[in-house]
């Protein structure tokens, strides 16, 4: 039996649609500024989709291209400049940021009711206690295309395959407010492919092509693959891939998000919302939950 395939696009975009309709109906034109230091790629495609969905929501989008070589305390005074203006209500600096410049401060120096990425550490304090917060983007849709298969994720058994600040951590502790039974994995843990084949809900964010093989999923699990890997393919060119084995893994799990058109989608969907917060909670009015 082949698994349900997760429409991440489709789901984003109804996000998406009602966070224009949500803002409009409030009377608020939420804005948005990216930052971008160097000239990354990937970073590059990324801000692109951003700024473009910004608009393409109603909100107002600001956007700063600084060289690679540009100084930590000019991009200190950046920010700071954003946290005073008004008609901003979200602040993302893309990251990765080149060698010379220290992301933690950065994130730090972000006025924590505009930090849309929630990596400023009282957002992740606040999460980490359940109080409602801006929580980070990519974390929050995982778990959005988990519940579009269990709307109650009430003690299931979560495997989160990956430990990070950005991903990991807080999709396992969305996880444990949503009442499932939570494990995370990461490169460390020992008989990695058993501790995943007992999840009910596998949510990979490893960074590992294709890591999580068939054997690794136990049947009818739903699985939400959150990697990114471009990896070599015919002709010399490149193809993304997920951290799951996706072609062997959806025919043993009930339900599989693909990659791309799973997880990526939702991030600025997510991005989008956190921003309609933040505008929300300064002009003294309750945020749309989403
Ligand atoms: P990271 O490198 O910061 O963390 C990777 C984690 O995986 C670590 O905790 C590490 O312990 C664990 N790990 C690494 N190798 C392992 C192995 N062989 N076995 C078990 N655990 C292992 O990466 P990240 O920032 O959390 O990102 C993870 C993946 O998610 C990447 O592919 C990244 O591109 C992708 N990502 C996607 C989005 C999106 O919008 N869809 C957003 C952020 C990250």
């Amino acid at each position: 039996m082949s698994a349900q395939i997760i429409d991440g696009k489709a789901i984003a975009e109804q996000i998406r649609i009602r966070v224009t309709q949500e803002a409009k109906a409030l009377g608020i034109t939420p804005g948005l500024a990216v930052v971008i230091v160097g000239e990354n790629p990937a970073s590059q495609v990324y801000v692109r989709n951003k700024v473009k969905q910004t608009e393409e929501a109603g909100f107002i989008s600001f956007e700063h291209r600084l060289p690679e070589d540009t100084p930590e305390a000019e991009l200190l005074k950046i920010v700071e400049q954003l946290n005073d203006n008004s008609e901003v209500h979200g602040i993302l600096v893309q990251l990765p940021l080149p060698d010379h410049i220290d992301p933690d401060l950065v994130i730090r120096t972000i006025d924590p009711a505009k930090d849309v990425d929630g990596f400023h550490p009282i957002n992740a304090g606040k999460l980490a206690v359940g109080q409602d917060s801006l929580m980070p983007c990519t974390p929050q849709g995982s778990i959005i295309l988990a519940k579009s298969v269990h709307p109650d994720l009430t003690g299931l058994n979560a495997v989160v395959l990956g430990r990070s600040n950005i991903v990991g951590k807080p999709v396992a502790q969305l996880l444990i407010q949503e009442s499932a039974t939570v494990t995370i994995a990461h490169s460390k843990t020992r008989d990695l492919d058993e501790v995943c084949a007992r999840a009910d809900l596998l949510i990979a964010a490893v960074g590992r092509a294709e890591l999580v093989k068939k054997h690794w999923i136990k049947p009818g699990a739903t699985v939400i693959d959150v990697g990114i890997n471009r990896v070599s393919a015919e002709a010399g060119k490149t193809r993304l891939v997920g951290d799951v084995a996706f072609e062997e893994a959806k025919e043993v799990a009930g339900a599989i998000t693909p990659v791309p058109g799973g997880v990526g989608p939702m991030t600025i969907a997510c991005l989008l919302a956190n921003t309609l917060k933040a505008a929300c909670w300064a002009a003294g009015k309750p945020a749309p939950r989403f």
